[in-house]
């Protein structure tokens, strides 16, 4: 059984905090979901968790059965157990899939000869296409493959738990429903956590939540049974903002003004 305890969680980037106090335990198996309107700072949280450059951890504590993540480089969080499936994942020209999962696999001590055999068993479970197998790490993919690309990659990397960063942006109905029972026999097979990110209620229709949080003013809101999906389909997010913070976002009437407004655009397009 392994936990992911965030306590307190207070970070930003330099000069502006984004998370004001977050507390938010994922254990083995569960599926979390954490929305919130564009902008609230999923990302921001998802970006602080995984250890990335650029964002100040202001105060509180984020442990991974115990080991104190935050004063982890990025390598060793994931080498911990911590997955990030990335709202935008970047290309890497010059490095296969393959060549990336064979040096995480020898860098935690894991057989790098096992890697081919697992990649083509998951690539046909969530009908990842073989020619891609091969090719440069997300390079000239499509905003669907790559999230297809990052869901192979957490199951045969399988880690203790994953944060799903909008996993349904670009995504058709089809893949949509691939990834999700991937990521769902997961956490039932191996006990994967997950947190899963989004501002569409769409994914969890898919990848259903056991808990769902609302993220705004930089802290958890709310947290209720999977009923708040629907509720936040119907109302939006009105009910939990606070108004204008002074940042120019309340003013902006954001995709969760309607939440059926093209749910199927592709941030990478
Ligand atoms: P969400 O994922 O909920 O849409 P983000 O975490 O991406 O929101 O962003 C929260 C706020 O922080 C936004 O106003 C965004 O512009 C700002 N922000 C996040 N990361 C950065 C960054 N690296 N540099 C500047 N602003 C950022
Ligand atoms: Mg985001």
């Amino acid at each position: 059984m392994s936990e992911l305890v965030i306590c307190g969680l207070r970070a930003g980037i330099p000069g502006r905090e984004i998370l004001s106090g977050i507390d938010l335990t994922v254990r083995s198996g569960e599926v979390h979901a954490v929305m919130g309107r564009n902008g609230a700072g999923k990302s921001t949280l998802s970006q602080v968790l995984m250890g990335k450059p650029g964002y100040e951890v202001l105060g509180g504590t984020v442990t991974l059965d115990g080991v104190d993540l935050l004063g982890l480089p990025t390598w060793k969080r994931a080498q911990a157990g911590l997955f990030l499936a990335m709202q935008y994942p970047i290309e890497v020209p010059g490095v296969s899939l393959e060549h990336t999962l064979a040096e995480a696999f020898a860098a935690r001590g894991s057989d790098p000869a096992t890697v081919p055999a697992l990649v083509g068993a998951e690539a046909e479970r969530i009908g990842f296409d073989a020619r891609f197998l091969s090719r440069p790490l997300n390079v000239d993919l499509s905003g669907g493959e790559k999230k297809r690309n990052e869901t192979l990659q957490m199951a045969v990397l399988s880690p203790k738990i994953a944060i799903l960063d909008e996993l349904d942006s670009g995504l058709d109905v089809d893949a949509l429903r691939a990834v999700s029972r991937r990521v769902e026999q997961l956490t039932k097979e191996r006990g994967l956590g997950v947190l899963a990110i989004t501002h569409y209620s769409r994914l969890l229709t898919e990848l259903r939540p056991d808990v769902v949080h609302v993220l705004a003013q930089g802290r958890i809101v709310t947290t209720q049974g999977p009923e708040l999906v629907d509720e936040l389909e119907r109302t939006g997010y009105a009910a939990y903002d606070a108004g204008d913070d002074g940042d120019g976002d309340a003013a902006r009437p954001g995709p969760l003004a309607d939440p059926f407004a093209d749910p199927f655009a592709d941030p990478l397009a």
